[in-house]
């Protein structure tokens, strides 16, 4: 049992999570040497192993890393079967500042718990993690992607995924496709945004962004013509599209009332802190929503060639790109059924896991 924030419950069973989420495992991961605390959810198998990268983060408490893991994995599960890839969901956190306490000792003892569950667990980088430290992970286990050496960083692929996810949400919105001209607010510009801001200004879109780190925004700011803004400032900043593309939660209870944009897409993960209340909120302040695990799918795209051992970089833009229809398709249904945006593609990512699951029982 562990505690929780919520003071109506006391006590939150990790099962009960588990049950409720409908997970397969969650392994926790210890060593004293390296000070390495590490929590790896796989959600499902149906599809293939569950695959899904490693986040590091200085967690307030073991719940909120827990709840973290618990819903990017399942998030992954959503995502792998939307982007039609053959593999299940899973994820893993790392809890701690990285800034502080990631080295190689860290991640290559995190390398050997990743091998200790045999394949079916495959990692890859998420939020302060690198190239670099996929290597360290490489160095104990085989069941990682995202190296150096072969499809490399997934954030550009990422970034192109969010960016015509975003195209197709603004056509169904304005109308056109056009971001020339739009106001557009990257908040976070780590991998994701800073790929996302270049093909932005590329396409001459009015770029505003924010982050919590001065340094990640001076870089920015000395490359683009982007405009800064305080942290504080985003939920009412006045523009035609808001791009999250820091952590997950950002829209919630507070955040949603003051929203001033049109539309919402970008590269973070669960950015819905609850997928139905607050999809549901967007829909009534008129805002539409493109479904993060869709459109921040192409850099498991990405990592998922590399792990299949037939990595072909044109190959995976040209999948990436299909996201622009498939966000079509999910909006439109979401429109004539009068669901959630979010709804909708979890219908399709749901249909296809219990559609593949049925076949792969043919003898
Ligand atoms: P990153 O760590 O490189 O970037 C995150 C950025 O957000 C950092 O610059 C950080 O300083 C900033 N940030 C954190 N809190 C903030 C706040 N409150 N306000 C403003 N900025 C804040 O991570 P990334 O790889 O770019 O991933 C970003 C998001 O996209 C994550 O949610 C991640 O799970 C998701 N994602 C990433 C990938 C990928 O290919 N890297 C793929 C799919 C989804």
């Amino acid at each position: 049992m562990i505690e929780t924030q919520d003071p109506e419950v006391r006590t939150v069973s990790i099962f009960d999570q588990m049950t409720e989420m409908e997970h397969e495992q969650l392994a926790f991961c210890h060593d004293k040497d390296t000070g390495l605390k590490a929590i790896i959810g796989i959600h499902n198998t149906v599809l293939g192993p569950a695959m899904g990268g490693t986040r590091m983060w200085h967690y307030e408490n073991e719940q909120e890393a827990i709840r973290d893991v618990l819903r990017l994995s399942r998030g992954m599960t959503l995502k792998n079967s939307i982007a039609g890839l053959n593999i299940g969901g899973g994820k893993a956190v790392i809890i701690g500042d990285a800034r502080k306490l990631k080295n190689e000792a860290l991640m290559r003892r995190f390398g050997r718990f990743v091998h200790s569950l045999g394949g079916r667990y495959w990692t890859a980088e998420d939020v302060n993690m690198t190239t670099r430290d996929m290597e360290y992970v490489r160095m104990e286990t085989p069941y990682v992607t995202g190296l150096p050496d072969a499809s490399g960083d997934p954030s550009p692929v990422t970034a192109y995924g969010v960016y015509v996810g975003m195209k197709a949400t603004a056509k169904k919105a304005f109308g056109n496709d056009s971001l020339e001209g739009k106001r557009v607010l990257v908040q976070g510009v780590g991998n994701v945004g800073t790929y996302l801001v270049e093909r932005l200004v590329d396409e001459k879109a009015k770029v505003f962004v924010s982050d919590i780190f001065e340094d990640k925004l001076k870089a920015i700011a000395d490359k683009y013509n982007v405009t800064v803004i305080d942290p504080s400032e985003v939920y009412d900043f006045d523009c035609d599209i808001y791009a999250p593309c820091a952590l997950g939660a950002t829209l919630n209870d507070e955040s949603i009332p003051k929203l001033k944009c049109s539309v919402v897409a970008g590269g973070a993960n669960n950015q819905l802190d609850d997928e139905v209340k607050h999809g549901r909120m967007l829909i009534d302040r008129n805002i539409l929503y493109a479904p993060d695990f869709l459109i921040n799918s192409g850099g498991i795209t990405n990592v998922y060639y590399e792990q299949q051992g037939n990595y072909n970089r044109d190959r995976v833009y040209a999948q990436t790109e299909r996201i622009y229809e498939v966000c079509s398709e999910v909006l439109n249904f979401a429109e004539a059924n009068d669901i959630t945006s979010h709804e909708s593609a979890m219908r399709l990512a749901v249909k296809r896991i219990n559609d593949i699951g049925k076949v792969k029982l043919a003898y």
